[in-house]
């Protein structure tokens, strides 16, 4: 398969190219140049399937023809060692519970995907591949698990000294093995121009083969459609369905999440209807009324995730359905919510459901309940564990009530080990020639 880039302004390249590169020449982002169809009997018998093999099935039409399918099959099993169950939260609500991975968020199914298909494309495997990866917190733990431990491939995690939360900071400073955490004293942006000018160093990069591990890459991008195809399967398993339409609510920041559903509904899954659920950021919110697309800076909230002004994958949905706002806004309606609204809604699920949703899945939750209609069955991406912001949602629901899951806890009893960094590219030139 040939994915294009979405400015279209440079030639196509192969599966292993768009990995390697992450970005476009062009700086636009890569599209699959097909998306195939599934036939209309692998949904009459889908419930049949465990996720493993649904997702083995999704992958075979995105990477097949690049990936042998005993490989393909290894990675996305090792991929999906943990379950995306869907639960009950109250009437037609569901709730689509993206963190049971290693670091409780739904970026550990692209980040385990990537490291696993990178490994595969690395021809010499004696030659180490260096990822560089800057994080304000999140990005930096999803990416550094997904890559633990696997062969070929070392992970540089820069982050801002003192600016992430202890958390955070013991989800990637603790792993050890092919994992080193970069302790910059500055900011999120030092790291991230320290990283984008090691990319531009060109005698550094014919000295070692550096990539990064971005969340608009294709290899993060497109496995994120796995758990839209299981959600219906589980749901038609169920009875859950009949006669009834399902509508996708998915808490949105730079809309990969989304966009994946989106190929998914193009693939054939009988997806009605998306829902994007903002916070304040809400430029996505605004295009869908107006078809006005208006990026700005953005603002803080306690949905930290989505405080995204310019959401990066927004050329994909343009792409997608040719810059139509007409068929855009037909399929995606727009909700969005401001930290009080978020507060009340976490309040109310936790009172009504006895169900605890975080910041980010509380947007969703709190747009179907607006939206859903009788012959509609809704499902909500719950895309962190309550846990990873606990500040916040004990603030609403009462000091010690969030249960601090093991996964995280274990984490926070490891040893923390860093290398210190200034700003200085130089010195953070030097530290990786160490490496070559
Ligand atoms: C990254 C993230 C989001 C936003 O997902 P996008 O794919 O960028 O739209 C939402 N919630 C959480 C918890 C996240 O980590």
């Amino acid at each position: 398969m040939k994915y294009y880039s979405t400015n279209r302004n440079t030639p196509e390249v192969s599966l292993k190219e768009a990995v390697i590169k992450g970005l476009a020449a062009d700086n636009g982002l890569f599209m699959p140049e097909t998306i195939e169809k599934f036939d209309n009997s692998f949904f009459d018998t889908i419930e049949q399937l465990t996720f493993q093999e649904i997702a083995f099935e999704v992958a075979l039409k995105f990477f097949g023809e690049d990936v042998e399918a005993e490989h393909l099959k290894e990675i996305v099993y090792d991929t999906l060692e943990f379950d995306c169950p869907l639960v009950n939260v109250i009437d037609s609500i569901y709730s689509l519970e993206l963190f049971h991975g290693p670091t409780l968020a739904f970026k550990d199914v692209g980040a385990r995907f990537m490291a696993r298909l990178l490994n595969y494309f690395l021809e010499k495997k004696d030659n180490l591949v260096h990822v560089l990866v800057a994080t304000s917190g999140d990005t930096g733990s999803a990416v550094a698990n997904g890559f633990l431990g696997v062969d070929g491939i070392h992970v540089h995690v820069l982050y801002p000294k003192g600016k992430v939360s202890p958390i955070q900071e013991a989800q990637f400073t603790t792993l050890g093995q092919n994992i080193t955490a970069l302790e910059v004293n500055g900011t999120f942006d030092d790291c991230q121009h320290l990283v984008k000018t090691a990319f531009l160093d060109k005698q550094l990069n014919t000295l070692m083969q550096l990539t990064s591990a971005n969340s608009i890459n294709v290899a993060r991008f497109l496995p994120q459609a796995f758990y839209y195809f299981n959600a219906y399967a589980r749901l038609k398993a169920s009875g859950t369905l009949e006669r009834k339409d399902l509508v996708v609510s998915v808490p949105s920041g730079n809309l990969g999440n989304l966009t994946a559903g989106l190929i998914a509904a193009e693939m054939g899954l009988p997806i009605k209807q998306f829902i994007a659920a903002n916070n304040q950021n809400d430029v996505v919110y605004e295009y869908l009324l107006t078809g006005k697309y208006k990026p700005r800076p953005s603002v803080e909230t306690i949905a930290n995730a989505m405080d995204v002004g310019a959401p990066s994958n927004f050329a994909r949905i343009l792409d997608l359905y040719k810059n139509s706002h007409k068929l855009i806004s037909e399929k995606i309606i727009g909700f969005h919510y401001t930290d009080e609204e978020i507060r009340k809604v976490i309040l109310d699920v936790y009172t009504e459901a006895g169900y605890l949703c975080d910041p980010h899945g509380a947007c969703g939750y709190q747009s179907l309940k607006e939206f859903l209609k009788e012959d509609q069955v809704g499902v909500f991406l719950e895309t962190a564990h309550p846990a990873k912001f606990t500040e916040t949602v004990e603030q609403v629901i009462g000091e010690g009530k969030v249960e601090l899951p093991g996964k995280l806890a274990a984490f926070m009893k490891g040893t923390k080990k860093t290398v210190s960094l200034g700003t200085d590219f130089t010195e953070f030139r030097n530290y990786l020639l160490l490496e070559v």
